[in-house]
């Protein structure tokens, strides 16, 4: 199912007055399609991966996630709805140094309420399709940059979300690694049909996206490319 924001504006108290992150944004990201959104630090990127994720309530706008509006929802609901249906992928992987690679997704599906023994052949099965079969018993640091951010994708996508939302997944890699991650997320997007909003201030990679737009002091539009 689609992701889709409507007419979404979000602020934030600035000292005596506020500071507005997104200014009547509008996008709607089918499912299957990978939409990119460019531009520069503090335009509001991370925000808008922020509301669409449900982590943050905007002032006003619609926000819909996997056929769901979401602003009338109870915190409870909410929390159900990520689990269920977001999947986020932030800058930093942020896994957990203790657990194996197969551990590392087996916590979130556990929380889906599967049984440990469906838990891990969830798990197996979202780390074949994003290239770590043989891994799956590593730990962190016997993983390589790349290879990290492959289980973080992978643990996103573990509760076969409706929506996927990666914010700067480049940024700790070079070029080739970079690359790399780009198509991954991409191909993921048709695997497993999830409406994906990717941000990245990495203008060379966005061959891969169906869509790119770009975001300046808090409005989006659609990138001309020259
Ligand atoms: P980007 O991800 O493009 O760098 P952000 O969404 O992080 O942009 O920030 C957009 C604007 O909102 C910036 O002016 C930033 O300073 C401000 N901002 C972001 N988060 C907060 C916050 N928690 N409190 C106050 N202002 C914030
Ligand atoms: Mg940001």
């Amino acid at each position: 199912m689609s992701l889709e924001l409507n007419n979404v504006t979000l602020t934030y108290p600035d000292g005596d007055g506020v500071v507005t992150a997104l200014d009547r944004v509008s996008v709607d990201v089918a499912p299957g399609e990978l939409t990119a959104v460019v531009g520069p630090s503090g335009s509001g990127k991370s925000s808008l991966l922020a509301v669409a994720a449900t982590l943050i309530r905007p002032d006003s706008g619609r926000v819909v996630v996997g056929g769901v509006e979401t602003l009338g929802l109870r915190p409870r609901e909410l929390t159900e709805l990520r689990l269920n249906s977001v999947g986020i992928v932030f800058q930093q992987p942020n896994l957990i140094s203790s657990l194996t690679v197969v551990e590392q997704l087996m916590v979130t599906e556990h929380m889906r309420a599967r049984s440990l023994r469906r838990a891990r052949e969830s798990a197996m099965e979202t780390l074949a399709a994003v290239g770590l079969a043989g891994k799956e018993h590593r730990r962190p640091h016997q993983l390589s940059g790349g290879e990290r951010q492959r289980v973080n994708i992978a643990r996103a996508l573990s509760g076969r979300p409706s929506t996927l939302l990666v914010d700067e997944p480049t940024a700790a890699l070079d070029h080739e690694r970079g690359a790399a991650i780009i198509d991954l997320v991409s191909e993921a997007t048709r695997t497993f049909e999830v409406a994906t909003l990717l941000v990245t201030h990495d203008t060379e990679y966005l061959g891969a996206a169906g869509r790119v737009l770009e975001m300046r002091d808090g409005r989006l539009s659609v990138l001309e490319r020259t």
